[in-house]
């Protein structure tokens, strides 16, 4: 287990965590981590944003109460992009997590410091939450294992919310025996959060994965290059892999963009400056004054946009056009990956169609650029199903990952999959000097 005194060392050089412990841990069997819009006692949980500074919750999440059962010791809150807006990890109140390979570049988000803790400390398992890929990203960008269950796998009780259709809670390691480890200690139908389900539970014994459509898209040469040899690979190891295109995957980018910035718009109107975190504004103004002076100071950039989006696409007159149009599409992208699930037991794509850029180039990237990162990323979250992001490469001396998602329940797979690519894929871990 890692030595906690070099914690704050580690943090201060790459911003991980937006708050470590200073407890010691002698009797925990293993160290983990949870982003920082999960609750737990002890800790802090503003995820990632100014408006919740302050907020001290009084209840673990279930995902953070089910780990410390299972011996756990939480080392840390990870650091995110606020309330899970981002790909970078840039749109936080609390630092910018710095990938442990170069610090130049971004660590992915919105779990970043999750991707990060998981790349930098031996046997550290980290608790991520993915609403349109905040765990592949940073898996992917880190090089380590991340993986996203079946919405409802794992209860969402104590998660400050995203977009509630699509949110879920799963497990970034740099080992990939640890997600068959621990996903079935997070696993469970939960009486506090309604969409939480079990049904089928996760089997005990993972099935092996025989079969994959590998669905072909635009990326940059590096990463084209790691996808073709991992394909090899993948066929020496007996796995069928064939080329099949997905029509609608197109789509999905805007689908989701419509449908989680109206959900993550209603969420954060309960963010005013009167409950939760920050309250300390000028009580004497009328409230709607108040609220506005509260979210102007304290909600950042991004949050502002999506709130700005979310609200439009869901106004009278738009409704149909926007919204309804976005779950239509939605539908029709999860009747697509079922066609091709009735013949192969994965679709294999790049997590991101390229390596992790340079804060550089995202400071020059658009939002809508910045979303077009997404790309890959965003169709299983959309349709809820599991999938997992694995290293498969370099490129420039940056981690390459490759994406399998695999039908609603059947986590399993990926869990075995995972297992058996990495006796395969030898990683190169950063090289870590304190
Ligand atoms: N990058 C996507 C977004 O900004 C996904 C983030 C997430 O999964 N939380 O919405």
């Amino acid at each position: 287990m890692i030595d906690l005194s070099k914690l704050p060392a580690i943090n201060e050089r790459y911003r991980m965590f937006s708050e470590i412990t200073s407890e010691a841990s002698a009797d925990a069997e293993f160290a983990f981590s949870a982003k920082d819009n999960l609750t737990a006692v002890g800790f802090r949980a503003r995820a990632g944003s100014a408006i919740l500074e302050g907020y001290e919750p009084v209840f673990d999440a279930a995902c953070v109460e089910k780990m410390r059962s299972a011996g756990g010791f939480l080392v840390g809150k990870t650091n995110m992009d606020e309330f899970g807006f981002g790909s970078f990890s840039v749109n936080s109140a609390y630092g910018v997590p710095r990938n442990p390979y170069d610090a130049e570049r971004s660590c992915g988000g919105s779990s970043g410091g999750a991707a990060c803790a998981a790349a930098v400390m031996d046997g550290h398992v980290a608790l991520g939450v993915s609403t349109g890929g905040s765990i592949a990203c940073p898996a992917s960008f880190c090089g380590v294992y991340g993986m996203a269950p079946t919405y409802g796998r794992v209860s969402k009780h104590g998660l400050i919310d995203y977009g509630n259709s699509m949110d879920k809670v799963g497990i970034l390691s740099g080992d990939a025996k640890d997600l068959g480890r621990y996903l079935p200690v997070i696993s469970g139908e939960d009486r506090r959060d309604p969409t939480s389900c079990n049904h089928p539970p996760l089997a005990k014994k993972f099935r092996k994965l025989k079969s994959v459509a590998l669905v072909r898209s635009e990326t940059s040469a590096g990463v084209d290059a790691a996808i073709r040899a991992a394909e090899e690979e993948l066929r020496s190891m007996s796995v069928d892999v064939e080329a099949v295109s997905m029509d609608t995957l197109r789509y999905a980018l805007p689908a989701y963009y419509v449908l989680a910035s109206a959900e993550g718009s209603t969420n954060i109107a309960r963010y005013c400056g009167l409950r939760y975190g920050r309250q300390d504004g000028d009580l004497s103004m009328k409230f709607d004054d108040y609220f506005t002076s509260m979210r102007s100071q304290y909600l950042g950039e991004e949050t502002k946009r999506r709130v700005i989006l979310g609200t439009f696409t869901r106004m009278s007159g738009f409704r149909d056009k926007y919204y309804a149009k976005a779950l239509g599409v939605r539908n029709a992208i999860i009747s697509e990956y079922k066609k091709i699930f009735e013949r192969f037991d994965a679709v294999l794509t790049p997590t991101m169609p390229f390596i992790s850029p340079r804060f550089d180039e995202i400071s020059g990237m658009s939002a809508l650029e910045s979303y077009r990162a997404d790309v890959l990323s965003v169709p299983p979250n959309l349709s809820g199903l599991p999938h997992v992001s694995m290293p498969c490469g370099y490129s420039e001396g940056m981690p390459v990952g490759m994406m399998l998602t695999a039908d609603h329940w059947n986590d399993d797979m990926l869990l075995s999959a995972a297992e058996d690519w990495q006796d395969r894929f030898t990683a190169i871990p950063p090289e870590v000097s304190l």
